[in-house]
Order: structure tokens, then sequence, then C-alpha cells
């Protein structure tokens, strides 16, 4: 059964991904909870499972693109021992200790599993640009690693099982913030009457400008001291004060900038305002 795959889950996602398998020569068979989005897979080659066991028994590998941590554990759990032997990749976004929890499931009932995380929309499936985490078991791992390389570009990151997840959530937590940036500069020029194109184009080349930056907070922070004579906190905050008063003059809340206020109020209070502003990531180390 080297090249068949059984996936479950035909939501946008799984459904790019048993394409894509079908598509690279897999025998693939799908389930789906909604048993009607199977048909345009079984019109196209793949075999319509109408039940998990039936799919499990499918193959070797069995793919788990479900909606979250608690479907994979509703519809998992009850297959325990007939998965038994196989090896499930689970890529469904979870968190990292979700992640670690199903992987001990599985290592309770004989199940080689790998967690994985997708970092790519559907139609990046098969594209060498959609890159894949992963984690877990190594062996296992190594066994599926032909298939996953038809996904994307696979990324191991270590046999912790919640380390793709991890990596996941940090990479999504740094796109968050920087997008919401987006938001506010367009709320703020567009009480000048600039469109949002215009502002996100400004917003664009700035922020290009300032990516490398991020090399240099990354030296300081593996550094650990922050007497570094660069960017202070008090420099900081008078800055931070600026553009919430910038924001709230021309009508624009303040309420995405005012959580970095606190943070650098904190430091100050605390005798930290000559240190570099850098140091705001102890503050976000929950001891
Ligand atoms: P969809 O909402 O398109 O599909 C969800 C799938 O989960 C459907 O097959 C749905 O079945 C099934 N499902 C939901 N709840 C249950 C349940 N309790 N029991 C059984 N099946 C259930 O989501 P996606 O396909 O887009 O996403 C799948 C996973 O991939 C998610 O974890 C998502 O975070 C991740 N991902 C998605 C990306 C994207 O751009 N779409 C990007 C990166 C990761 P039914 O058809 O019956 O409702």
């Amino acid at each position: 059964m080297g090249s068949t795959a059984s996936i479950l889950g035909l939501g946008a996602m799984g459904s790019a991904i048993a394409t894509r398998l079908r598509e690279t020569g897999y025998t693939t068979t799908v389930w789906n909870r909604t048993p009607a989005k199977t048909e345009p897979h079984a019109e196209a080659g793949s075999k319509a499972a109408a039940t998990i066991s039936e799919a499990i028994s499918a193959a070797d590998t069995v793919l788990v693109v479900l909606l979250d941590h608690d479907s994979v554990r509703e519809q998992l759990d009850p297959h325990a021992a007939e998965l038994e032997g196989k090896t499930v990749v689970n890529l469904v976004t979870t968190t990292p200790n979700q992640a670690r929890e199903t992987a001990a499931w599985a290592a309770e009932h004989g199940i080689g599993y790998v967690d994985g995380a997708i970092m790519a929309v559907p139609s990046m499936i098969g594209d060498e640009h959609a890159r894949l985490l992963y984690s877990g078991d190594e062996h296992a791992y190594n066994t599926v690693l032909p298939l996953l390389e038809t996904l994307g570009t696979a990324e191991y990151t270590g046999k912790d099982p919640g380390l793709a997840s991890l990596k996941d959530m940090a990479l999504l937590a740094a796109m968050d913030l920087m997008l919401l940036g987006y938001v506010q500069a367009i709320a703020m020029m567009r009480t000048a009457g600039t469109p949002a194109a215009d502002t996100a184009a400004e917003v664009e080349a700035w922020l290009a400008a300032m990516l490398p930056h991020g090399r240099h907070i990354a030296a300081i922070a593996d550094q650990g001291t922050y007497d570094t004579g660069g960017q202070s906190v008090d420099f900081d905050r008078a800055g931070i004060r600026s553009l919430i008063t910038a924001s709230r003059e021309q009508g624009v809340s303040a309420q995405l900038l005012e959580p970095h206020q606190k943070l650098l109020e904190e430091l100050a209070a605390t005798g930290h305002g000559d240190s570099d502003w850098i140091r705001i990531i102890e503050r976000l180390t929950i001891h």
C-alpha cells in the first residue's frame, strides 16, 4: 500500500490535498462527514469511503484535515485500534499542547503520528511555495516524506510534536500584528481622504524598508542584555504617546496601539526606561 493515502475531511484544504495526491498518482480514499463532498472526488478517481473505518482500512497513511482539535479527537478516538501500525498525519490547525495530546494518544495506541501545520492556502497545495511544517515521530515522518513532499515544501521542525504548531502560531501572530498595522494606517489616512489602496502601497514600501530591522531585534533578544545604547524604552514611550494622540486627534481609536504603550510604561515603572525597547520581550514571557 506504498502509494495509497486516505484523506479524512474534504473542506477547502482537504479537498485540495486529496486532489493533489490523486493527480500525482496516489490511490486515494476520501471520507467526509457530509458525504456529498466525496462525490466530485469519486468522479475524479478517488474511492469514496462511507465510514471512517473503511477509509482507515484502505491505506497505511491517513491524512486528517478536519476543522479543529475537537473534531479530530471526536472522529479518531473510536478508531484507535484500527489505526494501530498506520501513520496518521494530522494537518489540522491546533495549539502545541493539543498536538502533544494527540501524539500521546497515538503513541499509546501504537500509531505513527506526525503533526503538521500548513503555511499556505488551498490553491497553493502542490506548489513549492506552500510550506508545510511537521513535528513528532521522526521515523513516521521519514516514512511518509515522499507523500508530504507532493503537497509543498516539507520542513521537519523536531521530535516535540508541538513544535510545528508552535511555529505556525508564532508566524501567524507575527502576521496578525503586522496586518493590523495596515488597518491602523488606513483608518488614520482615511480621515484625510486618502484611499486605502494608496495607504496600503505606502505601508508596503515602508515595511519593506524596515523588515531587515527584525534581524537586529533578534540579535539583541538572543544576547539578552538590553544596555545597547539603541532606541530606549523612554524614547519609545514618547513615540507611542504621539501615535496614540495623533490617532485620537483624527477621531481614530488607539486601542490597537494601547497594549504596546502599556508594556513600555510597565518597563519604565520597573526602572528600565534607559533599556533598549526590545526588553519588552521579557515582559511578554510569563514566568
Ligand atoms: P473547512 O471549513 O473548509 O472544512 C472543514 C472540514 O472539517 C469539513 O470537511 C467538515 O466536514 C469537517 N468537520 C468539521 N467539524 C467536524 C466534525 N466535528 N466531525 C467531522 N468533520 C468535521 O476548513 P479547511 O478545509 O479550510 O481547513 C481544514 C484545516 O486546515 C483547519 O484546521 C484549518 O485551520 C487548516 N488550514 C486551512 C487553511 C485554509 O486556507 N483553508 C490554511 C492553513 C491551514 P463537513 O463538510 O461535514 O462540514
